[in-house]
């Protein structure tokens, strides 16, 4: 299998619309059509990860965080990420980033934490905004079918926790086909009325190329009439962190203490105790200070994510509990989503989960 086709199941899983606008994701080093042996999967990519998919027999490293996240200007090996660029480069390796676009998708990172967790009623804890539109199409009643199948299963029609969502409206549509053209149906220069069905479905604009090229690919005419419009409204299946409930409330202390083995952690560094038991919980990976106000309107009972900071702490205001546990432990599940993802599409290629302790935080 090459580059592209392996990094296309990861995709069709994350799309990369879905990153963040600072976020660098994608193929960083190495090229499409490289023949792949094997792939290693890890949450940092360091000079050590390189040495252990040369061992390993590993040619395409894929990693949660960017190696390559601002520009590079030189490539002298005077840090650890121009030394792992050439490292890769020189023993053909490629390395491959899903970051923000698995933190944003919906089962993404903090889901994957959140899941095991065992919490129910799983929802995003800040849906992103601005990133839904409305497609309406024009189709030949007798060819409706047909095309809203090929925008539903491009992922089309989404609406909360229900899928297939469209609404369709008979009409006549008219048109009369000009010189050069080769209508579907009609006859040149007359015009032309053919029963159609207004299609309207719910599209996220990470995908919207891959829903036009599915309806497109279905649709029987030969100029195709839709259009597309914004919806000010958040896409409640997208975005950052996730929020849910335990099957039963359980004390802040012992909580506190089952996170510390769940996230195998060294130190959680918490808010205050607020004396309330823990049903309600927030979960983001990684850096995720900007959502403690979500976590308190959502009306979390506890919200753990990593690298809050001294006075981040005081925002708890003793409403919940402020969990850091760790920016590397909160997002360690990204190694098995993105083992479950490739193993279920490609059952016999050697996919591998890297022994290398990237983690550049230790606890003494
Ligand atoms: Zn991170």
């Amino acid at each position: 299998m090459t580059v592209n086709e392996i990094t296309g199941i990861i995709e069709a899983f994350a799309p990369l619309g879905y990153q963040e606008s600072y976020d660098n994701v994608g193929l960083l080093v190495g090229a499409q059509q490289s023949k792949v042996n094997g792939v290693l999967l890890t949450i940092d990519t360091t000079p050590e990860v390189v040495n252990e998919a040369l061992e390993r027999d590993a040619n395409l490293i894929i990693s949660h965080h960017p190696l390559i996240f601002k520009g590079l200007k030189r490539l002298t090996g005077s840090n650890y990420v121009e030394k792992t660029v050439i490292k890769a480069i020189k023993h053909g390796i490629s390395i491959y980033a899903a970051h923000t676009n698995l933190d944003n998708i919906w089962g993404g990172v903090s889901a994957a934490a959140a899941k095991r967790l065992g919490l129910k009623d799983i929802s995003i804890l800040s849906p992103t905004t601005n990133q839904l539109v409305k497609l309406s199409v024009f189709v030949p009643t007798v060819n409706a079918e047909e095309v809203r199948l090929a925008m539903f299963n491009a992922g089309a029609g989404q609406v909360g926790n229900y899928d297939w969502c469209s609404y369709n409206v008979e009409g006549t549509g008219t048109f009369r086909a000009g010189e050069g053209t080769s209508p579907h149906v009609g006859e040149l220069g007359k015009i032309h009325l053919e029963p159609e069905t207004k299609i309207e479905v719910i599209v996220p604009k990470p995908i919207l190329g891959k829903v036009l090229k599915a309806m497109l690919s279905k649709h029987p005419y030969e100029e195709v009439a839709y259009d597309i419009f914004d919806v000010k409204k958040p896409n409640p299946r997208a975005g950052l962190g996730v929020l849910g409930v335990l099957p039963s409330s359980v004390d802040e202390m012992e909580f506190l203490y089952q996170l510390k083995k769940f996230f195998k952690t060294g130190c959680i560094r918490h808010s205050p105790l607020t004396g309330k038991k823990i049903k309600t919980v927030a979960i983001c990976g990684g850096s995720g200070a900007d959502f403690i106000g979500d976590a308190i309107s959502a009306k979390a009972d506890i919200y753990i994510t990593a690298d809050i900071k001294y006075h981040q702490f005081f925002d708890a205001e003793g409403k919940l509990l402020i969990a850091d546990v760790g920016h590397f432990e909160s997002e360690q599940f990204a190694i098995d989503i993105f083992y479950e993802v490739l193993t279920k599409k490609m059952p016999n290629f050697v996919v591998l989960k890297s022994n290398v302790k990237t983690n550049p935080i230790n606890y003494l």
